[in-house]
């Protein structure tokens, strides 16, 4: 299984052990519960404008049949490669299992600058990707949503490339279709309104108030941004944000709706101010209450963990924080920290109920869409402080053994086959 090896799927590798330990799982039923069940790995050919014939590798991995169809994002980004694509299904997993959804994990990727290809370029990536994928998914066996660097429409034509071949339309072959096409009400948000109620629920627990706690947020694509919306339009103060092309830090606070007009007109945060701008690499360790890192995997490590002068920690990103830095944070108590198996649910719990919608062609409105969404969440915030308080363990081994537990009990009710 050295397929997989590299810097994330080691690390998805050493958190499992470590609550593998935790719940005493015999070591011949691990690698049963960490492996992948199935790895795809395809070629993507097509016509770029320039008119040469560019061939970009796309990947999915099945992390676990068990529970019904896999489920998880399909990722565009030049980091992509089997193993950070296993690892965030891994991830899945256990986020689902967490939030009680009726699904293993997956993810899937192509390995693509989506920031260099015209609109024409990446309409025809994303139908070849899924074209090619046609054998692996479906319905009842795997369903894409977006992930960083795809979107609504990148999931509409994966929605009508899968349905042409069909003869019929499937809108139920991915979710985060835009409402018109299938989707749901309150899909694109659902990520970030998850972060943000999570984080009330936290300040909650800390006696802290919402009204005038600073944050500081990384990543202002879909998630990251709508957590800033929603954490400013509920009192607190975005004193810092960041995106692959700029940084901006302002103690008096920024102004949130001016920085989403511009970004929806130019793509970025970059031209937005030259006053303000400030280290990329220093914004995680300024003093704020909520840090939310929201882009990419492993940005805190061990040094980063130390230097942290947060009161909660959201992990809107799938696996922002290191082992090395779980260390350092469970000797930092004062730290609160939202590990990203529950904190970033919300885009798939919202996921499932557009898939469920999808199947039974009847739909919510959004009150529903949202209300369904906090209760859901609230179980499993309920659950993780319940287990962590408990056992004594921090907040991350405690929502991760509840998702591992899942899985296993499941394998282990089902049997081994044949
Ligand atoms: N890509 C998102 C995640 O990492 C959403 C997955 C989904 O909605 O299926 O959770």
């Amino acid at each position: 299984m050295d397929i997989y090896s590299g810097p994330v799927f080691d690390m998805a590798r050493t958190q499992f052990h470590r609550i593998a330990d935790h719940l005493e799982i015999p070591a011949d039923a691990r690698d049963r519960l960490l492996y992948p069940k199935r790895a795809v790995a395809v070629a993507c050919p097509i016509h770029c404008d320039d008119g040469s014939l560019r061939v970009f590798q796309g990947f999915r991995v099945q992390h676990h049949l068990t529970l019904g169809p896999t489920k998880g994002g399909t990722r565009f980004a030049l980091s992509v490669d089997i193993g950070e694509v296993a690892a965030l299904a891994v991830w899945m997993s256990w986020k689902c299992a967490l939030a009680g959804l009726p699904y293993g994990g997956a993810k899937g990727g192509v390995t693509v600058d989506p920031y260099a290809l015209s609109p024409r370029e990446l309409e025809a990536l994303s139908r070849r990707y899924m074209q090619e994928m046609i054998p692996f998914v479906g319905p009842h066996t795997d369903v894409m949503a977006p992930d960083m660097g795809t979107n609504e429409q990148v999931m509409a034509w994966f929605m009508d490339t899968y349905s042409m071949y069909q003869g019929q339309t499937v809108t139920e072959i991915v979710t985060g279709k835009p409402v018109a096409t299938g989707g749901t009400l309150g899909r694109r948000e659902a990520t970030g309104r998850g972060v943000a109620y999570l984080i009330e629920r936290a300040l909650e627990r800390l006696d802290l108030p919402m009204t005038g706690a600073t944050a500081i947020i990384q990543g202002f694509g879909n998630v990251g941004s709508v957590t800033a919306a929603t954490l400013a339009s509920r009192g607190a103060r975005i004193i810092g944000v960041s995106d692959h092309t700029a940084c901006w830090f302002d103690p008096r606070g920024l102004d949130v709706p001016a920085l989403m007009r511009h970004v929806a007109a130019t793509g970025k945060l970059a031209g937005f101010s030259n006053q303000m701008a400030f280290d990329p690499a220093e914004l995680l360790a300024q003093p704020c209450d909520i840090l939310v890192p929201a882009a990419v995997e492993r940005v805190i490590d061990g040094a980063m963990a130390a230097r942290l002068q947060c009161r909660v920690l959201a992990e809107a990103a799938n696996g922002p924080t290191t082992p090395d830095a779980d260390a350092v944070l469970e000797q930092r108590q004062e730290i609160f920290v939202i590990p990203d198996i529950l904190c970033n649910a919300g885009g798939v719990i919202v996921s499932y109920f557009e898939w469920v919608q999808d199947l039974q062609q009847f739909f919510w409105d959004e009150a529903e869409v949202n209300d369904r969404l906090y209760r859901v969440l609230q179980r499993a915030f309920v659950q993780v402080m319940e287990r962590a308080a408990r056992d004594r363990i921090s907040h991350r081994t405690a929502a991760m053994a509840i998702g591992v537990a899942k899985v296993r009990d499941a394998k282990d009710t089902r049997g081994l086959f044949p």
